[in-house]
């Protein structure tokens, strides 16, 4: 599904993309280049994944890396095999994540039993706060904790912000009933995404947005400043 000339989504619960189980898995490719994957979902439907993406590039496809953005199984699990079923796409994450992705995970809590967090090969991990380029893109990382220990944000070429599950639409905060999730974090290291005139906000659940993408933000830490516990998914009908 198109959402920019150089921005697709290949697979999404919410868009009916893929699995139920799938968070938002963004394609992005400038023309003529290979592919940036943005999350691989949970495995459990590859199939589409790979399909949407033939519908998207055409088939055979372009070369491609998958970028994973944290542990969650909604996000991971499906690495290792969505690398296989796309002819071996490399698989990129931190190095905060890379121990979990390699290990893979015996018990997916919440998830169904057919989820496999199997094992997958990292070929390269990035040190959080790195900047690289990629796919004809330049990434900026940012370790936000707060939703996981593990969370980074990706800025691309500067402007726009994939901020998986860390602040999402309206400035609602990711933080879950789980380990690792923590309010204390969430005011330390949110204020990274502060003063960067970010333009399209794009999270892992939800609405995104393709300008002011900034004030969602700006949003998510005056709440932060308050007494109370900020917004966060799963609340009301904050959910995803
Ligand atoms: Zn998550």
């Amino acid at each position: 599904m198109r959402i920019l000339p150089w921005l697709h989504l290949a697979g999404s619960r919410q868009f009916g993309l893929s699995s139920p189980w799938d968070c938002h898995i963004y394609a992005l490719r400038r023309p003529g280049g290979g592919i940036l994957l943005i999350d691989a979902g949970s495995g459990l439907a590859n199939h589409r994944i790979v399909a949407n993406l033939k519908a998207e590039f055409g088939d055979p496809l372009p070369q491609g890396t998958i970028l994973i953005t944290h542990k969650h199984p909604d996000h991971a699990a499906g690495a290792g095999s969505l690398s296989r079923d796309l002819g071996g796409w490399p698989v990129h994450t931190s190095t905060l994540t890379a121990p979990i992705l390699t290990a893979g995970q015996s018990e997916a809590p919440g998830y169904p039993p057919e989820l496999v967090y199997a094992p997958c090969e990292v070929a390269e991990a990035f040190a959080p706060g790195a900047t690289f380029d990629l796919q004809g893109f330049t990434i900026e990382t940012i370790a936000v904790r707060g939703h996981s220990e593990d969370s980074i944000a990706f800025l691309i070429d500067g402007q726009d912000l994939f901020t998986a599950d860390i602040v999402f639409y309206g400035g609602v905060l990711g933080l879950i009933n789980a380990p690792g999730s923590d309010l204390a974090a969430y005011r330390q290291d949110l204020p990274k995404l502060a003063g960067r005139n970010v333009r399209g906000l794009f999270p892992s659940h939800g609405l995104f947005t393709i300008e002011n993408g900034q004030h969602h933000i700006d949003t998510a830490l005056a709440e932060l400043q308050g007494g109370f516990v900020p917004r966060t998914i799963g609340q009301g009908d904050l959910i995803f």
